[in-house]
């Protein structure tokens, strides 16, 4: 029975449900979706690069329908390396799309990255960075999201879990998409160069969570 005369209590048997985490697909939810899960504007805009010292965060503006609720895109940032694995397969680097709707609620899509060919999408993204710690700078550029992740073929994770810096907010909507992109040595070595001490947080445990496999996006 709850005990209404210790409600400080209560915040102890709140579920530890955190990001990221490793993937196991054995124990993956499989769901053929019926119909997108994942419908992103044609283009993302972004307007502002800023520098937030171990990261660089690219704001943008553009819409997705997530099951069918609207959220808006917020902005995009790196990890070195990958902060998901699935199998424990790591990947040298993850982008997050940050997403919010009009109720607070947070979903981010999490699209790996490995070495390969050169990607013209992501190119401008590679360029000059501000120098200085918190400087802001303009910055335009497009990106086609649906038309991307679409060309991947790709199935995509759900689960929730939190944001992986603090304050590590709770019940954020994990989408992890599970095939990645490629970029070309040099690519990667631009941010990496800027970021080579990584910032990746540690794997943190599933508990009783599930996560949801949907075979096609
Ligand atoms: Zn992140």
């Amino acid at each position: 029975m709850l005990n209404y005369e210790q409600q400080e209590k209560w915040s102890k048997i709140v579920p530890n449900w955190q990001s990221p985490i490793n993937i196991e697909t054995l124990n993956t939810i499989n769901v053929d979706a019926k119909k997108k899960i994942l419908l992103f504007d044609d283009e993302y805009r972004f307007v502002n690069i800023v520098n937030k010292g171990n990261n660089l965060q690219y704001d943008g503006k553009g819409k997705a329908v997530i099951e069918g609720r609207e959220f808006g895109f917020q902005q995009l940032h790196f990890h070195f390396p990958a902060e998901h694995t699935i199998n424990g397969k790591d990947n040298p680097m993850e982008l997050h799309f940050v997403h919010q709707n009009m109720i607070g609620q947070i979903a981010v899509v999490a699209l790996f990255v490995k070495l390969g060919e050169f990607s013209k999408e992501l190119d401008s993204f590679f360029q000059d960075f501000p120098a200085i710690e918190s400087q802001k700078d303009p910055f335009s550029a497009t990106l086609g999201l649906n038309s991307l992740i679409a060309s991947l073929e790709s199935g995509v994770y759900h689960y929730l879990g939190s944001l992986t810096t603090p304050p590590l907010v709770k019940n954020v909507e994990w989408w992890v998409i599970e095939k990645p992109i490629t970029v070309s040595a040099e690519q990667l070595d631009k941010l990496k160069q800027r970021f080579n001490h990584g910032n990746a947080r540690e794997k943190q445990p599933l508990n009783e969570r599930k996560v949801i496999h949907y075979s096609l996006i």
